[in-house]
């Protein structure tokens, strides 16, 4: 049995405007997370709607110590308060964990025993990394014992419309193939657990980097298995150097400094393209917040997934 694939045709009653912003605490919160921040807190706002915050730690050896007290000191800093209580995924193990049996239930996982180098030897290269050669799909290889619960893929496409990137049509078994959803360390893998967080707690939208457009069908796939209503997606350019390199934790892109939280905010709107008077670079942050609430136009970031940007930019001036 497979996880159906087929598009969500029934009209649906629209939930209130939800929106979250949701980073991992690999790193404090750079120039490239704070255009996601704004623009999803922005969304919420346009449309009367709520903004959550969550910290998604459920990967502990990718995270750094302080890191998530230093993204929530950084998002007060900058004025994008959440509305309702943070949420942490490290004290939801017992709803992933459910849903886990559930997909089990349902027959749409499956263990799998292959090692880490037998995957890169079999394995054909997907567009982000390898697809899964298939080998432990029909039973485990005798002998050999479950590391990883994957689930179970099949040729039919996914189709969503994205509020930035237009139409996206994934054929998951050509993207991802059987993808993890238990790792061999015993955590539970991200796409997992964004896709219950956002699946059941009445998220109406999701506004994050084109990165991430990727892990959104197999978010999607695992919604509808686990009969979840799944969010609006909305893919935002991400921040690039001249290189073409996405500015990221792991590529070492600096924190904000807090102090010059009006400048940044100033130098995100310019970002995202919304064309802030060079007059307010010096603005207090709620003269700022007032002119982008009254001009936020995210038309314009229609269908493009970069924003070109000099690494060594400086923040303010
Ligand atoms: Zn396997």
């Amino acid at each position: 049995m497979s996880a159906s694939h087929t598009p969500d045709t029934a009209p649906r009653p629209a939930l209130p405007y939800r929106g979250r912003f949701a980073p991992s605490p690999t790193g404090p919160l750079h120039a490239g997370s704070l255009l996601s921040a704004v623009c999803s807190f922005l969304e919420a706002r346009r449309h009367d709607g709520r903004w959550q915050v969550r910290i998604d730690d459920i990967d502990p050896p990718r995270e750094v110590a302080g890191a998530a007290d230093a993204i929530l000191r950084s998002l007060d800093a900058h004025g994008l308060h959440a509305d309702d209580s943070i949420v942490f995924q490290s004290r939801r193990q017992a709803a992933y964990l459910g849903a886990l049996d559930r997909l089990r239930d349902a027959g749409v996982l499956f263990p799998c025993a292959c090692s880490r180098r037998e995957l890169r030897a079999r394995a054909t290269a997907g567009p982000n990394g390898p697809l899964y050669p298939g080998t432990c799909r029909d039973g485990l290889p005798p002998g050999r014992e479950a590391r990883a619960w994957r689930l179970r893929v099949n040729q039919a496409e996914d189709l969503f419309e994205d509020r930035f990137q237009g139409l996206v049509r994934t054929r998951l078994a050509e993207t991802v193939g059987d993808f993890v959803v238990r790792r061999a360390d015993g955590l539970l893998a991200y796409n997992l657990a964004a896709a219950v967080d956002d699946g059941s707690s009445d998220i109406s939208h999701v506004i994050r980097g084109h990165d991430l457009l990727w892990c959104t069908p197999p978010q999607r796939l695992i919604q509808r298995a686990l009969g979840l209503r799944s969010p609006e997606y909305g893919h935002l350019p991400v921040l690039v150097d001249l290189q073409g390199q996405k500015l990221s934790k792991q590529q070492g892109a600096p924190a904000l400094d807090d102090r010059s939280a009006p400048a940044n905010l100033w130098l995100a709107l310019q970002r995202l393209q919304q064309e802030p008077p060079p007059a307010l670079r010096r603005a207090s942050l709620a003269t700022l917040w007032q002119w982008a609430h009254a001009h936020w136009t995210p038309d314009r970031l229609l269908g493009q997934e970069t924003i070109r940007i000099d690494h060594d930019e400086a923040i303010g001036d």
